[in-house]
């Protein structure tokens, strides 16, 4: 990267090279970004993105939701998660969040002005950013259900406003342009009278500490479900919790889980990943998708 320089010269944000991703995704695997920058804000980032419109550049959020591979990433990591972390909101329920900020957050932030819509928010341990690109969803809810518009940037550092009709949403995806980014979006939310938000996050958290390992390292549900059926309930019958690779198991609390040790590779993962799609086509004649994005060079 012979510009180097010049970009840190123009812009306000840190960036860093050759720098360990273990920190930056929930399973705590993988290898190196060559270059990992976190904006100042949006024009920071419109800058950067400017500079670097010729380079390979990804998008990171908390890193719940990605394998990062023990190869790493090429050109420049982008991540959100310390920054774009603004939000706005009127009397009428339009609240405006950027990217950065944590679903978490995002949960607490509607509540505790009693408006309703996003609590189940509250146990995703994503950045708005992610959760627009994954459609993140549970009990019953959807993230891009109550969405009206969004921002987003390209390569080169534009801003683009898009309505919610412009976009196909599935079930944990959506479709976007491998070259656009979100940078936020605005939400309808509707005046909750009982004023019991904050009542059905506890309640919501409460469930998750039950029901999912939570606390150790994992990126969620590793699968998606099948129709009419549950990736976790199959991998159960299957007798495969507790089954691992290397430093990486399925979860004994709930087998759509693997679990990271301190001494995993992310090809751990990958390979435990593998082998419970070939057991279950072979045993269930079901081929299980993946919900988590894998990022990186391959070995
Ligand atoms: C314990 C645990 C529980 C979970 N529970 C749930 C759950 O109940 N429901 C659920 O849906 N998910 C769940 N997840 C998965 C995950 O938290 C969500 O998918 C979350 O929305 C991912 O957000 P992130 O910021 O971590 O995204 P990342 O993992 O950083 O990125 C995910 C994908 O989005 C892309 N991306 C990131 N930021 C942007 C951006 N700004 N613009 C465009 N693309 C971007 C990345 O390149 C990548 O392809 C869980 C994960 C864990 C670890």
């Amino acid at each position: 990267m012979k510009e180097l320089n010049k970009i840190k010269q123009n812009v306000k944000g840190k960036i860093k090279k050759d720098i360990s991703l273990k920190n930056y995704n929930t399973w705590k695997v993988g290898g190196n970004a060559e270059y990992f920058y976190e904006p100042d804000n949006l024009n920071d980032l419109t800058v950067f993105l400017n500079l670097v419109k010729d380079e390979q550049v990804t998008f990171l959020g908390n890193g719940s939701n990605v394998l990062i591979r023990d190869k790493g990433i090429k050109g420049f990591v982008v991540c959100l998660k310390n920054s774009l972390n603004n939000f706005s909101f009127d009397k009428e329920g339009i609240f405006t969040f950027e990217a950065g900020l944590s679903c978490m957050k995002i949960a607490q932030i509607s509540a505790r002005k009693n408006f309703s819509g996003l609590e189940f928010l509250c146990g995703i341990p994503g950045t708005l950013g992610g959760a627009l690109r994954m459609n993140a969803g549970c009990y019953g809810g959807n993230i891009w259900e109550n969405v009206n518009s969004v921002i987003l940037i390209n390569k080169s550092g534009d801003l683009i406003n898009k309505s919610k009709k412009e976009f196909n949403i599935g079930y944990r995806n959506v479709n976007l342009d491998e070259d656009s980014f979100f940078v936020s979006a605005s939400f309808s939310l509707k005046k909750n009278e009982l004023r019991d938000s904050r009542d059905k996050i506890k309640n919501l958290l409460q469930h998750r500490r039950i029901s999912q390992p939570t606390g150790l390292p994992s990126c969620g549900s590793v699968f998606k479900n099948p129709d009419n059926d549950s990736a976790g309930k199959i991998l159960d019958s299957l007798g495969l919790k507790g089954y691992r690779i290397g430093g990486a198991y399925v979860s004994q609390k709930h087998a759509n889980f693997i679990i990271t040790e301190k001494s995993a590779k992310s090809d751990d993962v990958e390979k435990l990943i593998s082998f419970i799609q070939d057991t279950v086509l072979k045993e269930k004649k079901i081929l299980l998708e993946t919900e988590v994005k894998f990022i990186g060079e391959k070995s």
